[in-house]
């Protein structure tokens, strides 16, 4: 095949992957009580060349996703983002909280009231309010970063004091299950804390967005009452590193 048409191939598989998963999104979201529009899909593109990631702007994709500040800030240019709200998703140092604070919609990977602090603190000499999310640990995984279940509620009340951020919700990664049982479980875990600190209604504290669901249990997360899927692999295919 010649580069024109892997790049042609390529972009029908994206269209035809977008397709795909925003029925599947509709479907459970319907499934779940909510209408198709009440899911937030976000296409997560990391390691994903600037072509492809156009196109799928082009195709109706309206939020993206970056694991990493460096990464995004490269990128930006090079993207069609009139009307695309862009969020980080990775693990954020403190050193690079005053280069990407200002250049994202929102940090959904706040992970500990240190990072929380720095990204107040970087949002308030901007003059900004930088919206964030928890990232909850929730299968307690020494490999993953986020709060652990049992410090939510102290982060929570700690960071709700912080000036220059707003908590907009929650995001997890749960751990791989064998079992979809299993899965659920963790899911509906999170789905219980999200809903139990809306019932608070602590100032600062929103709880609008409940982020979880990946290409391999998007389906499951929303049926579990996830409202936020991040959708890498299954729109773009595996990624090269
Ligand atoms: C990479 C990544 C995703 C998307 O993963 P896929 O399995 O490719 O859909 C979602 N969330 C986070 C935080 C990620 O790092």
């Amino acid at each position: 095949m010649t580069e024109k048409s892997l790049i042609d191939a390529k972009f029908s598989d994206i269209e035809y992957n977008l397709k795909a998963i925003r029925e599947d999104i509709a479907e459970a979201a319907i499934k779940s009580g909510r209408r198709p529009e009440d899911i937030d899909f976000m296409a997560v593109t990391k390691t994903v060349d600037e072509m492809y990631i156009n196109h799928a702007l082009d195709c109706g994709i309206t939020l993206i996703g970056e694991n990493k500040v460096q990464e995004m800030l490269r990128k930006k240019p090079n993207l069609k983002l009139d009307g695309v709200r862009k969020n980080l998703i990775g693990h954020l140092q403190t050193n690079k909280a005053t280069q990407i604070v200002g250049e994202v919609d929102m940090i959904e990977s706040v992970d500990s009231v240190k990072i929380a602090k720095e990204i107040g603190k970087q949002s308030v000499k901007k003059g900004l309010v930088t919206d964030v999310l928890l990232e909850v640990n929730i299968g307690r995984e020494e490999s993953k970063t986020g709060i652990m279940p049992e410090e939510l509620d102290s982060v929570l009340y700690e960071t709700a004091e912080i000036n220059g951020i707003h908590i907009c919700g929650l995001m997890t990664i749960p751990p791989i299950c064998e079992e979809n049982t299993e899965l659920c479980k963790f899911f509906e875990n999170i789905y219980n804390m999200y809903v139990d600190i809306k019932s608070k209604k602590i100032d600062n504290v929103c709880m609008d967005v409940l982020s979880m669901g990946m290409s391999g249990d998007y389906k499951t997360a929303i049926l579990e009452g996830s409202n936020h899927v991040r959708i890498g692999s299954k729109i773009f295919g595996p990624r090269i590193y």
